[in-house]
């Protein structure tokens, strides 16, 4: 039985939609640290991606997102499905058409050049993700004007250096030369 901080209450509904998605065989490996949980049929329709990140899992979907948010071990009944499934050490091997499922396409996020002028008191927030070889890396973002601006770390690095002559620096702007991997960035201030 799993306790729920939140309702402070034994959840056995969460309990029980785990063993489901075991017993009904949603879920899949795609690869050491991939893996999908399929929707139970006529129950819901969404496949969610369960990453591997050392000893913890993380799923995609609201419920475990919304946990995270307060919680340090966050679960949903995808992660815990996952984890008796891996118990019973008979997980399957996703085709390519659970590869195709599971597959995440890259959100876009804008460049930070792309703007004029950058508060230097906006919120960094980061994402999860994966790459194509499905290792699980960080992206540092900021949002302005309802859009996602990436934060190179050689902007950080940079701005660094600049706030140490000037904590008050307010504004900057990044000015960028090339592109891939030899992007350069110029941290501007203003
Ligand atoms: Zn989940």
């Amino acid at each position: 039985m799993i306790y729920d901080k939140n309702t402070q209450t034994l959840s056995h509904t969460m309990e029980q939609k785990a063993n489901k998605f075991v017993n009904l065989g949603c879920l899949f490996q795609i690869n050491p640290n991939v893996f999908i949980c399929k929707p139970i049929p006529n129950y819901n329709k969404t496949t969610y991606t369960i990453i591997r990140q050392g000893f913890r899992y993380a799923c995609n979907c609201q419920g475990f997102n919304k946990k995270a948010r307060s919680m340090s071990f966050p679960y949903c009944s995808h992660t815990i499905a996952l984890k008796i499934q891996l118990q019973r050490g008979n997980i399957k091997m996703g085709t390519i058409k659970e590869e195709a499922q599971a597959y995440i396409a890259p959100k876009l996020i804008k460049n930070i050049s792309e703007l004029e002028s950058v508060p230097t008191n906006f919120a960094v927030l980061s994402e999860d993700k994966i790459d194509r070889d499905g290792q699980p890396y960080v992206v540092k973002y900021f949002e302005a004007n309802g859009e996602k601006y990436r934060i190179p770390g050689k902007v950080l690095g940079d701005l660094k250096e600049i706030l140490k002559h000037n904590a008050n620096l307010e504004k900057f702007k990044v000015s960028k030369v090339g592109s891939g991997f030899d992007t350069k960035y110029t941290v501007i201030p203003l």
